[in-house]
């Protein structure tokens, strides 16, 4: 407002930006004004933007690993990227720096890294002689918004000389529903190349069926909101129907978040093909993935006791 909050319109438009990330943070379609202790907040978020720009450039920025296990032989047949930032002495997690990522669009920079560290590093294990892997990366919608995606996934499979049906790419039901032409042609083109796509958190977002079935997407990932609640007969009814509705269109499905012996054990009886979580592994750095991996690690996914066996199919 002039002249409260400004003299010129370079500030104006400065706070007018500032009240408009507020409002964005705070869900999106509302208003705010813009205050003092906003100033400070705004001040801090610029702070942490600069410095996440810098780390991406000098490295500090990684990829953590966790494996994802084959409900039949326990064994790990795949390995989701997931990006950590090494700020000073403390690891922060997406959670922490996404969000600003997003609002400056630097989550394309840092999704283009991604692809290329993940997929340098899936080079590197076979190099030192470990069979060869899926490793999957994440991909934010804004990258369906620039025609960039494709060039970076050719060319990090080019300079990598990993092969592309090793890589596969996780992108939302909302970001397919954002700007449904524009994300064809780029879902075309990535199919072409051969690498896979898998829709994260399926049945979170809002996604229509008719269009799940014009794509051959190869993974429909089951939630850990779904996989929680596996005991309550509702919830259970859906992520078996997600499960049945992946068989019907030849996709894969894989469940995140697995934390109990039960969810593994419900989830591998009701035919879920592969089982990712901390009761496995937490993500963790590449050497230490690479050890497990060598050393074939393989777990026993029981199943479940009697009283469950109503769940069988
Ligand atoms: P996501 O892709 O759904 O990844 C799964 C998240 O669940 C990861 O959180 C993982 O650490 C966490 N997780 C795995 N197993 C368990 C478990 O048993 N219990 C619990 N409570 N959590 C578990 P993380 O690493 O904090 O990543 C959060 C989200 O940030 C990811 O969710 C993904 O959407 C996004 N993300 C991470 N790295 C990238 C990236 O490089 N690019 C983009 N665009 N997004 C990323
Ligand atoms: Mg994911
Ligand atoms: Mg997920």
């Amino acid at each position: 407002l002039f002249p409260d909050d400004g003299y010129d319109a370079g500030t104006l438009m400065m706070r007018a930006d500032a009240a408009m990330y507020l409002a964005k943070r705070n869900g999106r379609n509302a208003s705010r004004f813009y205050t003092r202790e906003l100033a400070s907040s705004v001040d801090a978020r610029i702070e942490l933007e600069n410095s996440l720009r810098r780390s991406l450039r000098n490295g500090d920025l990684i990829l953590h690993y966790q494996p994802q296990i084959d409900r039949r032989t326990g064994r790990i047949v795949g390995v989701e990227g997931l990006a950590r930032w090494q700020r000073g002495d403390r690891m922060m997690m997406p959670g922490e720096f996404l969000p600003i990522a997003e609002e400056t669009n630097l989550i394309v920079d840092i999704d283009q890294w991604a692809i290329h560290a993940a997929c340098r590093q899936n080079r590197i294990w076979q190099q030192a002689g470990l069979p060869p892997i899926r490793v999957s990366v994440n991909i934010a919608a804004a990258n369906f918004d620039t025609d960039q995606l494709v060039d970076t996934v050719m060319s990090a499979l080019e300079e990598s000389g990993m092969a592309a049906e090793l890589l596969e790419l996780e992108v939302t039901e909302t970001t397919l529903m954002r700007d449904v032409q524009r994300t064809d042609r780029t879902l075309r083109a990535l199919k072409a190349l051969g690498v896979r796509i898998a829709i994260d958190d399926f049945g979170t977002g809002f996604s229509s069926l008719s269009y799940l079935g014009n794509y051959g997407f190869n993974v429909l990932e089951i939630g850990q909101s779904f996989v929680r609640e596996v005991a309550d007969p509702n919830q259970a009814g859906i992520t078996r129907a997600i499960i049945s509705l992946a068989g019907q269109l030849q996709c894969r499905t894989i469940a995140e978040g697995v934390e109990t012996h039960e969810q593994a054990s419900w989830l591998a009886a009701n035919g879920c093909d592969e089982l990712q979580g901390n009761l496995f592994s937490k993500p963790v750095p590449a050497s230490e993935f690479a050890r497990m991996y060598a050393r074939n690690r393989t777990w026993t996914i029981a199943p479940p006791p009697a009283t469950n066996q109503v769940h069988w199919s």
